[in-house]
């Protein structure tokens, strides 16, 4: 997917298919708006991890780029130097890589830009459109009004131009306190969007910036800092979310304003909203900072290098972001929506193993004792280029404690006294006898087999109707499986002024000791896996040389078809 600036080709797909977005921009195209030119930009600030929500935007900023034969930049957001780190704008960059896009040469920087910004503030000071305020941020806020009553004018809000150069200049200087004074645009107090009501342009902030260091003691708000970089860098559809409608006239009336080279049209759309995610950076931070989770990675976390480490594929989000489309209608998708498509992809691409999450050892009483024979079993029904491997049987075996009951309920086709099952890929097994310990606990089945059964071929037609994964006790590996839930419990994340900290699913993560079929002990970290009957896992990067761990991915019952049809 990589990008040169090209002309306006034909979109794909018959218009009816087309979301309003892209509608636009084969509108612009017609009309030449643009010079016919397509580029957008995915403008993360660099305050933290990426999340799902910033996968559905820049699936859009990008794919709309690459179907137009446009350039789509990345650009950080880097205007306040207080939150921004280094470790953000390296991990950001490693997770749109990951979700399969490429910037080509169009790496930016606000903070590029925070020259040019300064050159054009002044030039709304000349035009007597800005001003140098000394309101406090308590009194901004009171002279500010409401939605319903007009603002009132700053008192500073007269000041000559050459004052305000000067006072300007001196704030830049860093002459002024934090707090002291603010630039302001001068543009209505009256009108009924707050937007308009003189906002603030700069604001004195004495802090390190991960880039310009200690150059400026003044920072741009993003109001100003968005509309004046998406100007510079040619532009031409400025795609954000929702909330930013009511900005858009301030976007429009600083470009209007400055002599910029550009006026990229803004476009809102519906932000991404999940069942049981918060999908805000702020949250996500203190869900990381108060240790409820491992690091913006740990596999519960809806962040994107969270969803890698467990084992969501990037084509699989990807599925996902093209399914769920691009509207103005704020809703709410139901995460079981996503699990559809990391399982659609898992089911095709995942091998098969064996492995025992609670296991309970089977003696096979007429196996002879020191026999072990070797079982060919398919790595993928779904796909025979994936080959076979050889699975290991002897005379005791792991089995999954609940496919055995002692008191079988109408319809249990599992293990239980008196009854045969299949072992998958191997023979079947009759229950003779329940041994348990001095509490009543089951510590072993003594089973026997039918040696005309090898390979699950049916001896004499008798119908045998539970298959049982299994794992051979002599072969087994022990491996550590993590087993996630969500992180928040109710569908809607939090209730109206919950803390975070209240709820968060106490049961979001559960760890067992398994054991592993040897060839699921192989596997390199980011590898998963289907354990049969159990769920899609992956290797963590915890994993020791001769310690797997997994994390489960999602399990193996897609419910997300009966809901959508609901
Ligand atoms: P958050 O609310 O999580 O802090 P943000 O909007 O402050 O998100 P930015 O880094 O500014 O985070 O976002 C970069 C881009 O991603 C913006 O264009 C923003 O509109 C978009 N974006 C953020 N969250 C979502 C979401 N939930 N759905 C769709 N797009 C989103
Ligand atoms: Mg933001």
């Amino acid at each position: 997917m990589t990008q040169e600036a090209g002309s306006l080709a034909a979109a794909d797909g018959p218009a009816s298919s087309r979301d309003f977005v892209r509608q636009i921009v084969v509108d612009d195209g017609a009309s030449g708006k643009h010079e016919g030119r397509v580029a957008t930009r995915f403008p993360p600030e660099p305050n933290g991890y990426l999340h799902l929500g910033h996968a559905k935007s820049i699936c859009l900023n990008f794919g709309i780029s690459g179907e137009f034969g446009g350039v789509c930049h990345l650009r950080f957001d880097d205007t306040n130097p207080a939150k921004e780190e280094q470790e953000y704008v390296d991990a950001i960059q490693r997770d749109v890589r990951w979700l399969g896009f490429d910037w080509g040469g169009h790496l930016y920087y606000a903070s590029d830009y925070f020259g040019q910004m300064l050159d054009y503030a002044c030039h709304l000071i000349r035009e007597g459109l800005a001003y140098v305020c000394d309101l406090t941020p308590d009194e901004m806020r009171a002279y500010r009004g409401t939605p319903t009553e007009p603002g009132r004018e700053s008192p500073f809000r007269g000041r000559s131009v050459s004052e305000n150069l000067d006072r300007f200049a001196r704030m830049v200087a860093g002459e002024y306190e934090e707090g002291a004074c603010t630039l302001r645009a001068r543009i209505d107090m009256a009108s009924p969007n707050l937007n308009m009501r003189d906002p603030a342009m700069y604001r004195i902030k004495r802090a390190h910036h991960h880039r310009t260091g200690d150059q400026y003691v003044v920072y741009p708000m993003y109001d100003y800092a968005h509309c004046v970089s998406d100007a510079l860098e040619r532009i031409t559809h400025s795609i954000c979310t929702l909330e930013f409608e009511d900005h858009r006239p301030l976007y429009d009336w600083f470009l209007e304003h400055l002599p910029v080279p550009a006026h990229p049209r803004q476009i809102e759309f519906a932000r991404l909203n999940m069942t049981h995610v918060m999908m805000s950076k702020r949250k996500l931070l203190q869900l990381v900072q108060d240790g409820h989770v491992r690091g913006w990675d740990d596999p519960r976390m809806p962040t994107l290098s969270g969803i890698r480490r467990r084992g969501y594929s990037a084509s699989a989000v990807r599925a996902f972001c093209e399914s769920i489309g691009v509207s103005k209608a704020n809703s709410l998708v139901h995460y079981e929506h996503l699990e559809h498509f990391v399982r659609q992809d898992l089911n095709a691409n995942a091998r098969r193993v064996m492995a025992v999450l609670d296991p309970v050892r089977v003696v096979i009483e007429n196996y002879p004792q020191d026999q072990v024979e070797w079982f060919e079993a398919e790595n993928n029904p779904e796909n025979a280029a994936d080959g076979t491997r050889m699975v290991p049987f002897g005379r005791e075996i792991w089995l999954e404690r609940e496919d055995f009951t002692e008191n079988p309920p109408p319809k249990w086709f599992r293990l239980a006294p008196g009854r045969e099952i299949r072992l998958k890929h191997a023979y079947y097994i009759t229950c003779r006898e329940v041994v348990k310990d001095a509490t009543g606990a089951i510590t072993e089945l003594r089973c026997t087999y039918d040696p005309e059964s090898r390979g699950g071929g049916t001896p004499d037609g008798r119908v045998v109707r539970g298959t049982s994964h299994w794992v051979s006790v002599a072969h087994g590996v022990s491996g550590e499986v993590r087993l996630y839930d969500h992180l928040f419990a109710k569908p809607h994340g939090l209730d109206d002024g919950e803390e975070l900290a209240d709820a968060i699913n106490p049961d979001s993560l559960k760890v067992v000791e398994a054991v592993l079929e040897p060839a699921a002990a192989e596997l390199a970290a980011g590898t998963c896996v289907q354990f049969l009957r159990q769920g899609y896992f992956c290797i963590d990067p915890d994993s020791g040389p001769d310690r797997p761990v997994y994390n489960r991915t999602v399990g193996l019952r897609d419910t997300w078809a009966k809901l959508s049809r609901a």
